[in-house]
């Protein structure tokens, strides 16, 4: 199935400054802004600008250019946020869901960035 990208979701509504959000940094070709809904102290959403559904979507079609600015920007979000262990920091988790089991919510690629608290187990175990 081709990937079919919605310019109405709620991420590129934010992109053209159409909705309103805290943005926390932004660069070239990304956004990083805190999650609305936060799970934990730290929860900032990084996202490319450019019109990608999902992680697979991004990292096979987004320029290298793109790729380098993003994942440059996840990290730093990640240092400014203070939550690097070796730079004495808790540690944090980088999620991205894509599609239907992964309970998407907005079909847009974001990286969440989440730390600030123990985080417990990814997933609890299957069976
Ligand atoms: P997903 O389930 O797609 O991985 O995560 C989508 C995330 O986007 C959720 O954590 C949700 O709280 C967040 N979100 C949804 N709508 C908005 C919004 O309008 N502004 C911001 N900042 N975050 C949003």
């Amino acid at each position: 199935m081709p990937y079919s990208y919605d310019p109405q979701n709620i991420f590129a509504r934010i992109l053209r400054g159409e909705i309103p959000n805290k943005t926390v940094a932004e660069t070239p070709h990304s956004l990083a802004f805190h999650d609305i809904r936060p799970h934990a102290p730290v929860h900032i959403l990084v996202i490319p600008k450019g019109p990608y559904v999902t992680l697979d979507h991004f990292s096979e079609t987004a320029s290298a250019e793109e790729l380098a600015d993003f994942w440059r920007l996840a990290a730093r979000v990640a240092r400014e946020a203070g939550v690097i262990e070796a730079e004495g920091g808790t540690g944090y988790r980088a999620i991205a869901n894509a599609g239907g089991h992964s309970h998407q919510e907005v079909p847009h690629f974001h990286l969440h960035i989440l730390g600030g608290r123990p985080l417990g187990a990814l997933l609890p175990p299957a069976g």
